[in-house]
Order: C-alpha cells, then structure tokens, then sequence
C-alpha cells in the first residue's frame, strides 16, 4: 500500500479522537494559489497564548486487538486497515513540516500485538524524529493504557503531551463498551506520567531557569478525553469525573466530545449524536471549574436529567440561582466573589482590583476597564449605581440576560466552536 493511501486511512481513522480540535476546513489550492487546507491529517490546535498552530493528526496503524463498541477501528469493525512503520510516521512528519503544512504531530494508534509493542513503536516514531531528523516541533503521542511504567515514562522524553482516553465517567459502562479496558488501567497511566512530571520538577525548573526549554520533560503535560452521549452518563456524572482526574492526576485538559455514530455501529449505541451545544456547555463549565474556582456540585442542573441548561451558559445559571449573593459591591468583594459575576472573566476582575486601590469605582469606569456591562450591571454595585433598585423578578432578569443568539445555539446545532485553550 502507497503512503498517500495509508495516510487517507490513518487520518480518517484519526478524526475521532477530540484531543486536539480539528478546523474540519474543505478549502482546496486554487491554480496558481499557494497553501492547500485539505491536506488529509491535518487539524489545528491552541497553544496557552490563543496562537492556532496546524498537527499531523494521524493514527500509527488502525488494526487493534480491543473491540470498543464506540470505535470505527474495533476489532470487530470491517474497515479497510493500514499501518505505518515510525520512520513512515518520522519521514511524513518532515515531509509535511519542510512544506510548511504543519507545525507538529499528534499520534495515536489502535492496539497491535500489545499495549508495549504499541507503545514502542509511538516512542520510536517519536526518537526518530527528535534523534535522527532534530524535529523541534510539537509531538503529541497517545499514552497506551496497559504498558509498561518504563514505557510511559520514555514517551514523555520525546513528547511535548501524552494523553491517555478515560471515554466514559462511569467505569462499569466503560466495561460493558470496552472489554478489554478498564478505569484502574487508564487511571494507572495517568498516575505513572504525573509521578514522572513531579519527580522532574526541580529539574524542569532549573532548565527554565537557565532558558534551555528544548530538553524539559513532557512541558506540554497530559490530558484526557471524555465521550459525550455514548452512555447515558449526566453532565453532573461527567464534570465529577472531570474534576476528580484534574485534582489527582494534574491533568492540563479535559477534552469533550460529543459522541458520533459510526458506520457498521454496536446496536448498544445512539443512533443520534448528542446536541453539541451540550459538549459547548460542558467546556465553559470545564473553565469554570480550572480557573473561576467552581466545583462540579455547584453547577445548576436539571433535577431529573442532571445535565446543565442548554439556554443559558453555566456561570449564568448558577447567578440566577443564587440571587441573594448580588449585587456585589465592586469597591469591597473579593477576588473568588467577583469571579462568579456574569459577564466578569479573569482579566476583567484583575484590572478591577487594581483599579480600586485608586479610587472607589464608578459604572464609567467598568466600561473603561472593558467589563461587559449589558450582563454584568446586574449583579454588581458601584459608586453610583445600584441594581437592585430595579426590582427585576428572575424571569425577567433571565429574558434580559439570555441573548438572541444563546436562545438561538440552543435551539439549532451550533457549529462546533472553536474551543481556545492550551494544546
Ligand atoms: S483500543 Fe478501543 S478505542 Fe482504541 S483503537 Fe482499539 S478499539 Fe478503538
């Protein structure tokens, strides 16, 4: 089989794994135009700083041994295979980064005779490019559940990220989907690559110290995935699980992704994929829970469904259930009080608190320092304004707040939006 072959198996193959989001871009080269964003295997991701950069996003081979229901590469599955060799993945990657077509790597790869022989061959994908081609770019390799310790540990020499898949929240559906995996599994690898980012630490540091990044250890650390929709887990069950693995494994991100039906599907599974106005509230509710100091109990969900209201984002539900903590005087609340006003991100509340050493702040000068006012004047108090003289019920508050263009995304499919954060 041709490499161009191989590559259209393996990045179709590939597209199913969310951690790192695709651009899903059709645009062909015109004559005489230069570029071309239908080069198969190529998706962007973010890095911490908002740049979008391009990744080969390829799988090493699609035979696998596991037979996951969820997955178009089961064994069971009767999809055309292939399989690369590393210096196929190695020589592709450069061929691709000379042209200028992409940035960097992501490699996965279904489970060939083992999870060490397929981690091996990851790794040596990877050696190769550092060692043999002095590749500097971004390598993202899959952590394969099941090898070894020594193994996991090894990729992150080579690899700016590893990820390994948790799938669902609930460990008896990932049993009943996925046979031959399981959640202590998963959970082990995590483990073994947090251990080896905490044992490298002070070594990390002293290379930042001294500005010699290109030799530290795994700097871009690990994530996860989590399908949403395949079980029929709440959101309140999948944003526990999110925050159970951030706090014991470290992980960077979580990423969501709502299940699609696969061709020659388990009759186990939806026939339908979830709204993905339902995978964009888990994500602004994964931000809620990183950086605006929110634990996933506190989230307002459907008494019978569990899940987050579709119609509003997460922050805003939770204010409007939660009327009695507003106004907040801007002048005296403190940091974690002004992070739960709609409207107030983490920016808007730092300029906020150094602003008022100055002087007791006035509504003019939250639209100085860019604060969102349409939303966020009605749960805060200034020098000279008070909300709460308005008298609003919440069904009015909440007509007001909701916008036309809330209302809409969740009334239609949204497009799938584009997600900012770290790759
Ligand atoms: S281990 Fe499961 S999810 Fe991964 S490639 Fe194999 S069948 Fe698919």
């Amino acid at each position: 089989m041709d490499i161009r072959t191989k590559l259209e198996i393996l990045a179709d193959a590939a597209k199913y794994d969310a951690s790192c989001s695709s651009s899903g871009s059709k645009r062909k080269r015109e004559q005489g135009g230069l570029g071309n964003a239908e080069g198969p295997g190529i998706c962007h991701s973010y890095t911490p700083d908002g740049r979008c950069i391009s990744l080969l996003k390829i799988l090493l081979t699609n035979y696998c041994i596991y037979d996951c229901s969820y997955c178009v590469n089961r064994l069971s599955s009767g999809v055309k295979r292939a399989r690369f060799t590393p210096s196929e993945v190695a020589r592709l990657t450069m061929d691709f980064y000379k042209r200028n077509y992409i940035e960097g790597l992501f490699l996965s790869s279904g489970v060939l005779s083992s999870p060490d022989a397929t981690m091996e061959e990851l790794i040596e994908a990877a050696r190769l490019l550092r060692e043999e081609h002095r590749f500097c770019g971004y390598i993202h390799l899959k952590a394969v559940a099941g090898a070894s310790k020594e193994l996991v540990e090894r990729a992150g020499l080579y690899a700016d990220r590893v990820s390994a898949n948790i799938e669902v929240p609930e460990a008896r559906d990932l049993g009943r989907l996925a046979p031959g995996k399981t959640h202590a599994q998963i959970e082990a690898t995590m483990q073994t690559v947090k251990t080896a980012l905490v044992e490298r630490q002070p070594e990390s540091r002293a290379l930042v110290a001294r500005s010699q990044t290109k030799r530290l250890y795994l700097p871009a650390g690990q994530t996860t995935q989590l399908i949403v929709g395949a079980t029929p887990s709440s959101d309140r069950s999948i944003l526990d699980k999110s925050s159970a693995l951030y706090a014991t494994y470290r992980l960077r991100r979580v990423y969501y992704s709502a299940f699609s039906p696969i061709p020659d599907a388990d009759p186990s599974l939806p026939l339908e994929s979830p709204s993905l106005v339902r995978e964009h509230r888990l994500y602004q509710a994964d931000w809620l829970l990183r950086f605006y100091g929110f634990r996933a109990s506190e989230f307002v969900t459907d008494a019978q469904t569990q899940n987050l209201p579709l119609e509003m984002d997460p922050k805003l539900a939770w204010a409007l259930a939660h009327r009695g903590a507003f106004p907040l005087d801007v002048n005296r609340a403190d940091k974690r009080a002004l992070l739960r006003v709609p409207g107030l991100g983490v920016r808007n509340v730092e300029r906020i608190l150094l602003a008022r050493r100055q002087r007791r702040l006035r509504l003019d000068d939250l639209a100085r320092l860019r604060v969102p006012l349409s939303k966020a004047r009605y749960f805060l108090q200034t020098a000279d304004w008070n909300p709460s003289l308005r008298q609003l019920d919440t069904k009015a508050l909440t007509d007001s707040l909701v916008s036309r263009k809330e209302r809409q995304l969740s009334l239609f499919e949204a497009p799938r939006l584009a997600l900012s954060g770290e790759l």
